[in-house]
């Protein structure tokens, strides 16, 4: 059976194809400027790639291009509709509402359209509109809702709660919920596998690096707590989001810089973060670039990045009673020495010892950057968000 993954944003949409007898991508591409003049599509399939400069007003015509260059001459990889078994969507953000992996129902979607949009109002209504589109196209075919959220939905009541009146959390859904859960369930379950444990038998922080970052405490093979909040925000400073900052900071920067609440929040995920610090970038090799070229504020912005995200991992390592194993991914976590010794650095005093030289190397796969006699692992993974969300589609059918 093949799985079409869909990942929708407000102007784009990514695919991938995945064979799941032998979890291969067959085909994957994008559209990119949906309902903005200039909309294009880069295609591959077949050791092949096209690219198609179509206007696409809206998710439906992108849909509907995809599934043309699904079978298209020189690309094409099916000969029907009929063999894509079920499609899954990347959706952002729950809420309370969904737990898990759920199959489209006109009940479901009502209940994502219209409890969880203001959860994620960037996000949520472009998936659904990406969803509606295929429910159109392909309206024999299942559909799947796989949320970002789900994997954190062990947390204990003590790790989501925050601090403010239960009733208002029980009125309003206030908590935190996590993002990135797709990543950190993957490497998580990655690492368990390469170590040759079960993961029950596993205490793991699992390090999601990228342009937004997340950390986890994976216990036995469940999330336990995680940096990220109610929304994507919080957590450690990111590319251009602010992370944690203390509320009343917020009140008093607005009232400075004379904005409304909505355009603090936009200040806080768009202005800040190391692209904030720096002053000069979001990028992370722009950074490193930087650094080496004697910008201070570059070289603040890493370190300001490590120490947080170390932090976490000596925070979670409490909260988890112990700790077997660290797991770098995304963006930054798999492709920065730099970073990756930043964090690791004088975490000696958990039993971490790691390798130099190993650290520098690049490689494909999972790389293991620990010393032989460090009591905690240390592991570079490569994520795959979509083949996790091709799987849990397979699995719910
Ligand atoms: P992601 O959101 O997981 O796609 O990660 C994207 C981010 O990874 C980019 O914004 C960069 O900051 C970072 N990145 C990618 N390649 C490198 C690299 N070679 N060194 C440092 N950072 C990198």
């Amino acid at each position: 059976m093949k799985i079409l993954v869909i990942n929708a944003g407000s102007s784009s949409l990514k695919y991938q194809l995945i064979d799941m007898q032998t979890e291969k991508v067959v085909a994957k591409g994008g559209c990119e400027r949906i309902g903005i003049p200039g909309s294009v599509l880069k295609a591959k399939g077949n050791g092949n790639e096209k690219t198609y400069e179509k206007d696409m007003p809206n998710h439906k015509v992108a849909i509907e291009l995809v599934l043309h260059a699904l079978k298209d001459e020189g690309i094409g990889v099916i000969k029907s509709m009929d063999e894509i078994g079920a499609v899954g969507h990347r959706i952002v953000a729950s809420g309370e509402y969904f737990k898990k992996t759920t199959l489209v129902t006109p009940e479901v979607l009502k209940t994502l359209e219209e409890k969880t949009f203001e959860l994620a109002p960037l996000h949520n209504p472009a998936a659904a509109t990406g969803l509606r589109a295929c429910m159109e196209v392909m309206p024999k075919t299942p559909m799947a809702l796989v949320f970002d959220t789900s994997f954190h939905a062990t947390m204990p009541e003590k790790a989501y709660l925050y601090g403010i009146a239960y009733e208002d959390y029980k009125e309003y859904g206030v908590r935190r919920y996590g993002a990135h859960g797709t990543s950190h369930k993957f490497v998580s379950a990655e690492a368990a596998k390469y170590l040759g444990k079960k993961p029950e038998q596993l205490k793991i922080v699992t390090c999601h690096l990228g342009n937004g970052s997340s950390i986890s405490a994976v216990d036995g093979g469940k999330c336990v707590d995680t940096s990220m909040g109610f929304t994507p925000l919080a957590g450690v400073l990111m590319g251009t989001r602010s992370g944690d900052i203390d509320a009343s900071a917020v009140e008093f920067l607005a009232r400075k810089k004379g904005l409304n609440h909505s355009e603090a929040v936009i200040y806080l995920n768009k202005k800040c973060g190391v692209a904030g610090i720096s002053g000069v970038s979001s990028d992370f090799r722009d950074l490193d670039e930087g650094a080496k070229n004697g910008n201070n504020r570059c070289a603040l912005a890493l370190d300001m990045f490590n120490y947080q995200t170390k932090k976490f991992v000596g925070a979670y390592a409490a909260a988890m009673g112990g700790l077997d194993c660290i797991v770098f991914t995304a963006g930054i976590g798999e492709n920065s020495p730099n970073v990756r010794e930043g964090v690791l650095e004088g975490l000696e005093f958990l039993g971490v010892k790691f390798d130099k030289n190993e650290n520098a190397k690049r490689t494909d796969g999972i790389h293991e950057i620990s010393t032989k006699d460090s009591k905690v692992k240390v592991l570079v993974i490569p994520t795959n968000e979509e083949l996790v969300i091709a799987r849990e589609t397979a699995a719910l059918l």
